[in-house]
């Protein structure tokens, strides 16, 4: 029998649920949106008004706000979201204990065994929908089907509050005439590379020559033909499997106290290196970085940012440990210790959140160099890979 997998997608996740939790915002058009001082600020999510403004997520917000001049741009409450998405998926969890968190408002459900309780697919599909919808004020989609691809896709098919199912029978004429970009994992870079090699639609991936893509794009087109076929067989997690871990983080109290930027980068590539490597022998990323600096009177402060996208890299969480010790931190104030902390993780298999921030080929690489690095310092020692800046340290680094 074939298996019975729905991904579920909260619609408009953030702005949703800052209109359910504030009356106020119901009825006006609004956008959660990222730092309006950052130079990046864009949308990061939309309520139903203001899409029908023409709002789009990934936005500026200047280009936002010309089109729609009453928009209320709020920023975004992650811990509240992450409130919601616990309640949300505690709703799933009463189909099924089968549940992987995508991410903060997507998870898949293996519901096969349970269609003898709850009704078939799309009937549990719906029941989901509608509980969601009376208990917590949130509409989903669900894309009920054989594979969790095809279940993503089914999810984005239609939106809000849909559900669709993608069969053995239809999925060709379902997802077949879309546009390769609407693939899981096909990110800007990817599609204009298929492009160039006349691959416009997901059909046109099935029918590719995998191993003469592979050869022109690298393995991740191979996978993305054998996803176009409907050749999924990727389990669905457990609920509980990768929430037992709530943090991952490594302090250091340093032999001398560091003192400008070149040492506290230094010690932040140590310790960054060291979880980050924590990360991808458990296979989870981190959605948080915190950093703790306690200074010589052992005064402690804690920043923390939550990254755009998911990561396990070394190189993703330096640079964010270094940009919070920077805005919160003078360089020629001594630091004695310094903790990085990951955190708020979801399951690596998956990558991520890729439709708004590309997985992009280098970005491929870099992944490949780190795990490659994992696997040689397993044989070797940690002390066989460092990077160049941290050896002879004379800050009390020590790989044994
Ligand atoms: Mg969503």
């Amino acid at each position: 029998m074939d298996r019975i997998i729905l991904h579920s997608d909260c619609n408009n996740f953030f702005a949703s649920v800052e209109c359910v939790s504030k009356p106020e915002y119901k009825n006006v058009p609004l956008a959660v949106s990222g730092d309006r001082e950052a130079r990046h600020g864009i949308i990061l999510a939309k309520n139903e008004i203001a899409k029908s403004y023409g709002v789009k997520t990934a936005e500026p917000i200047w280009q936002a706000k010309q089109k729609c001049p009453n928009l209320v741009t709020v920023p975004p409450h992650h811990e509240l979201y992450e409130e919601y998405s616990e309640k949300i998926n505690k709703i799933y969890v009463d189909y099924t204990d089968q549940v992987e968190k995508f991410s903060v408002d997507e998870s898949w459900l293996y519901v096969t065994g349970s269609t003898k309780l709850f009704g078939d697919g799309k009937t549990i599909a719906d029941t989901i929908r509608e509980r969601v919808k009376r208990e917590l004020g949130i509409s989903v989609s669900i894309g009920v089907s054989f594979n969790k691809v095809f279940a993503k896709l089914g999810s984005d098919y239609k939106k809000p509050d849909a559900t669709t199912v993608i069969s053995r029978e239809n999925y060709k004429d379902i997802l077949y005439p879309m546009p390769v970009s609407a693939m899981i994992f096909a990110g800007r870079k990817t599609c204009e590379a298929l492009l160039k090699c006349n691959i416009k639609t997901i059909g046109d991936l099935a029918n590719a020559d995998s191993g003469l893509l592979a050869k022109k794009l690298g393995k991740q087109a191979e996978m993305l033909v054998r996803y176009a076929r409907g050749e999924d067989d990727e389990p669905v997690g457990h609920f509980y499997d990768k929430r037992e871990i709530k943090s991952i983080g490594k302090g250091m109290t340093f032999s001398r106290n560091l003192l400008g930027r070149d040492d506290i980068a230094k010690g932040v590539m140590t310790l960054s290196d060291n979880i980050a490597h924590q990360m991808r022998e458990k296979n989870i990323k981190c959605n948080t970085v915190t950093v703790h600096i306690k200074d010589t009177d052992l005064k402690t402060i804690a920043r923390q940012k939550t990254l755009e996208s998911p990561t396990y890299l070394t190189k993703d969480i330096y640079k964010v440990a270094m940009e919070i010790i920077e805005e919160n931190w003078k360089s020629d104030e001594p630091i004695r210790m310094i903790t990085v902390t990951g955190s708020n993780f979801q399951d690596a298999e998956f990558g991520g959140q890729v439709n708004l921030f590309d997985l992009d080929f280098n970005d491929e690489k870099r992944e490949k160099l780190e795990l490659a690095i994992d696997k040689l310092r397993d044989r070797y020692g940690k002390g066989s890979i460092t990077s160049a800046n941290v050896i002879n340290n004379d800050i009390g680094i020590d790989y044994e």
